[in-house]
């Protein structure tokens, strides 16, 4: 007789297994079913976020970005540190460590919620059926009244430059490096990029960033991701703009990077490269095509706001839908689907979703850019704020950046906040909260912030947005 469960969530990324613990607070009988498997054959539950994306690239970036201001920085503050050394065998053990807690931490949480965790591949049958194959072992059927996927996304491939795992990796081979390389290619300068690259840089490698398109971080408000780009210039990152890479050739010499730009062709030689141009939706051989899930045009399952997909009682998040990949969004689509399963009202904000870039300065923003703004034809009013006036900042010796309101000009409501700064990721919170609770400009205006703290960075950046800031000149 075959297993029946509630639900059965295929994959145990932050999408997958929030949904599962989730599911079973709703006292659902839930299985979460996940195929990772670590360089050294290890299962682990976490998905992509924990084992080789956002934890550990942040232990890493974090080592770095100490060991630079180490270099760099102490002597400001009358610090000396003598002759400055790198382990970077016993940084990899570290950023390792807090992996293995946090993973063995998700299967805790599985135990303390009676989540059935299992370690396999898991494949969606017609009828709500689900293929459990362990990783040793004979395939097991079984039965859900609902299965969530979510399995999650994958590094793209470039043709012209395709993985060997030695000198040409993916973001995960890039985090693995047991040696500084002295020059690295980078190519794609977006999110991903860009935080690898500057971990590499601050341990002391020659970063050249290869960037397809012209403008740097599009996606990014325009003005935030200039100020970026300068301080990146200021810390040696070699980012070359509507550069489109053509071959990479390896040679004595390295792996000769060739690409093309309006001025022609151009190469570069490195000693390793990072591909960082993309990830895709994750679909390879887990579900029969009679189950009726639709993928779309560009790889992801296809889903309505609420993340049911074509198929009656199957449900996708995460990656492998719509919507930005973060594994925050993944996490707050596992809650709602698992909600809406239990009967619960519930919903996900996609217009309140915030972005973080981990590097130094960080870069996060949430609701519309100012481009976007202008695009759409809205009325609206701006203030900023840079860190410079900050005392706070100039206390942490971390004063380059600015905070940027767009609030709309009529309703006062804010329609977006960007930060490039010390602990963006952090102060960003404030403004999410803000949009979600729909506030005014004034209501931020009006609300109290610690002193010297770096959000009153933010606020100052509120009351500019009137022309009240204090502790600059409104303009
Ligand atoms: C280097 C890097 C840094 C990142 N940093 C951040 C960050 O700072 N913040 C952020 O929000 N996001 C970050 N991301 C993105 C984030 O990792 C993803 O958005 C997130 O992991 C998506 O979660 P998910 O649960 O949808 O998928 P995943 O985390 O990819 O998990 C999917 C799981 O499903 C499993 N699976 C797939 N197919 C099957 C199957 N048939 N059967 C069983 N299991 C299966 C996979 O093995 C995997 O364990 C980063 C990504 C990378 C690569």
């Amino acid at each position: 007789m075959s297993r029946k469960f509630d639900v059965i969530v295929i994959g145990a990324g932050p999408a997958g297994y929030v949904a599962a613990i989730r599911a079973t607070q709703h006292g659902l009988e839930t299985a979460c079913i996940d195929s990772w498997k670590n360089l050294d054959g290890s299962t682990a539950f976490g998905g992509t976020c924990l084992n080789a994306g956002c934890i550990p690239s942040k232990a890493l970036l974090e080592s770095s970005e100490l060991y630079h201001r180490a270099a760099i920085e102490f002597s400001n503050h009358g610090i000396g540190v003598g002759e400055l050394s790198l382990d970077l065998h016993q940084m990899q053990l570290r950023k390792a460590k807090i992996v293995g807690q946090l993973s063995s931490g998700i299967e805790a949480l599985f135990q303390a919620n009676k989540v059935t965790g299992l370690f396999g591949r898991g494949r969606l049958l017609p009828d709500n059926k689900v293929e459990y194959t362990p990783h040793e072992g004979e395939p097991e059927l079984m039965e859900a009244g609902h299965v969530i996927l979510a399995t999650g996304s994958v590094p793209v491939e470039l043709s012209a430059a395709p993985f060997d795992g030695e000198h040409i990796v993916d973001s995960w081979g890039a985090l693995e490096f047991d040696a500084v390389p002295k020059r690295l290619g980078v190519i794609g300068g977006g999110v991903i990029g860009l935080e690898l690259g500057s971990v590499w840089r601050r341990l002391g490698a020659e970063v050249t960033i290869l960037e397809a398109m012209d403008r740097f971080l599009s996606v990014a408000d325009a003005q935030i991701a200039k100020e970026a780009q300068r301080q990146f210039k200021k810390q040696g990152l070699d980012i070359r703009l509507g550069a489109m890479v053509r071959e990479a050739e390896y040679s004595d010499a390295g792996v000769i990077l060739k690409y093309d730009d309006e001025q022609g062709g151009h190469e570069v030689t490195v000693d390793r490269v990072v591909v960082a141009v993309g990830r895709r939706p994750q679909t390879d051989n887990c579900m029969d095509p009679l189950a009726g899930v639709d993928i779309d045009e560009r790889g992801f399952i296809r889903v309505d706001d609420e993340c049911r997909t074509t198929a009656s009682n199957v449900w996708a998040v995460g990656d492998v839908v719509r919507g930005p990949m973060l594994a925050h969004k993944g996490s707050e689509e596992g809650l709602m689907v698992a909600d809406l399963i239990a009967g619960e009202v519930a919903e996900v904000n996609y217009p309140v979703i915030p972005c973080v870039i981990y590097t130094a300065p960080e870069i996060a923003w949430v609701g519309r850019n100012e481009e976007e703004l202008k695009a759409a034809g809205v009325n609206y009013k701006v203030g900023t704020f840079n860190f410079a006036a900050s005392g706070r900042a100039k206390a942490m010796d971390q004063d380059a950046g600015m905070v940027k309101f767009l609030a709309d000009k009529d309703t006062d409501r804010i329609l977006g906040v960007h930060i490039v700064g010390p602990l963006a990721g952090e102060l960003i919170g404030e403004a999410v909260l803000a949009m979600e609770f729909q506030a005014s400009t004034e209501d931020f205006q009006r609300t109290i912030h610690g002193h010297p703290t770096l959000t009153e960075a933010v606020h100052e950046a509120a009351l500019s947005v009137d022309r009240r800031a204090i502790h600059a000149i409104n303009r």
